[in-house]
């Protein structure tokens, strides 16, 4: 998928989100990432689980404080604490869709009502003008005006998603981040989850941080790939070329063992599994993150941190490849 401009609407500088855990010990959840997001792309974040991504997510639409950094949107810097009233001029831009549609909706409300809470904190929300923007959005989103004044618990998972989008969407945002929206889903239904947000991001002209660890998925959906790893990116670039020439030894080793969506390729091909576990992301010292995992791991991983630098990438068919691939990795520089 094709559409990114240069234009950036969301960026992160230097992000820290560190969560402490007594006096001498804190987990680097989030640990120094910069990250450009342009207009009307969706850039694709993947990584195993606890390699922070959510976590990552929620820090840049301040439902977590930073530790350090800064969040910068339409070149502005973000306010540090998410309940000043100086953020809330941002909070309607920016939404969020939720990993499990079962228990991101209360279950004491209607469909309708869920729909419209976004609507309702605007004191100029007229009642008919609400009603009339949720049976759009519920049409949006492929539900009938009478699921309105259903329940969450009278819904499937597909469906309860799609409230949840419903939810994202009527304040008209600019910038959404998708966090896993499909993996609690059957698999029968991610992909009709999967083509509403792209459809979505035609129609409004959306810019989506979409985090998964399908990379199968992550590549059909996004403009750009980033590959997270303990807190920090290992790799960035053109989402087809990420999956199909993966620099990083790491983002090599999630490629390897994501499986075949197709059955009969997947049928005569092994994934290799992951080798090793994710290290504990409390008090990361220097050196390589991915060290420990690294077939290809040299005496200089171990001390020296690879930063996140341009790599040329010769058979790219990406015209800005060569200015938007980044790898992190002593292998490159
Ligand atoms: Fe492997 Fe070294 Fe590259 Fe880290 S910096 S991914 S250990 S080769």
């Amino acid at each position: 998928m094709t559409g990114t401009t240069g234009n950036v609407l969301l960026e992160s500088r230097n992000l820290k989100r560190y969560f402490r855990l007594d006096h001498l010990r804190y987990v680097h959840a989030v640990d120094d990432v910069s990250l450009v997001i342009h207009t009307n792309e969706i850039l694709g974040l993947v990584g195993e689980s606890g390699s922070g991504k959510s976590t990552f997510g929620k820090t840049l639409l301040g439902l977590h404080d930073k530790t350090a950094g800064e969040v910068l949107y339409r070149g502005e810097v973000l306010p540090a604490r998410y309940r000043s009233a100086d953020f809330q001029r941002f909070a309607r831009s920016m939404q969020m869709i939720f990993q499990d549609p079962y228990s991101s909706l209360n279950p004491r409300m209607t469909a309708g009502e869920i729909i419209a809470e976004g609507l309702r904190l605007r004191s100029d929300a007229k009642p008919q003008a609400v009603r009339d923007e949720v049976a759009r959005w519920l049409g949006q989103v492929g539900l009938s005006p009478d699921h309105g004044s259903r329940y969450p618990h009278e819904f499937s998972g597909g469906q309860r998603q799609r409230i949840g989008i419903a939810r994202a969407m009527i304040v008209e945002p600019e910038f959404v981040v998708c966090d896993e929206p499909i993996s609690a889903l059957d698999v029968s239904v991610q992909a009709q989850v999967i083509n509403l947000l792209a459809d979505l991001k035609f129609k409004f002209g959306l810019t989506m941080l979409f985090i998964a660890h399908d990379l199968s998925m992550v590549r059909y959906v996004s403009d750009r790939m980033a590959v997270m790893y303990l807190g920090a990116l290992a790799e960035v670039g053109p989402a087809d070329d990420v999956f199909f020439r993966p620099m990083h030894p790491y983002t090599q080793m999630l490629v390897a063992s994501n499986p075949e969506p197709d059955p009969v390729v997947e049928r005569h091909r092994s994934p290799e599994p992951i080798q090793g576990e994710i290290p504990s992301p409390i008090n990361v010292g220097p050196g390589c993150r991915f060290a420990g995992r690294c077939p290809k791991v040299m005496d200089r991983c171990r001390q020296t941190t690879p930063e996140l630098l341009p790599v040329r990438d010769l058979n790219s068919r990406d015209l800005n490849s060569n200015a938007t691939r980044q790898v992190a990795c002593h292998l490159y520089g």
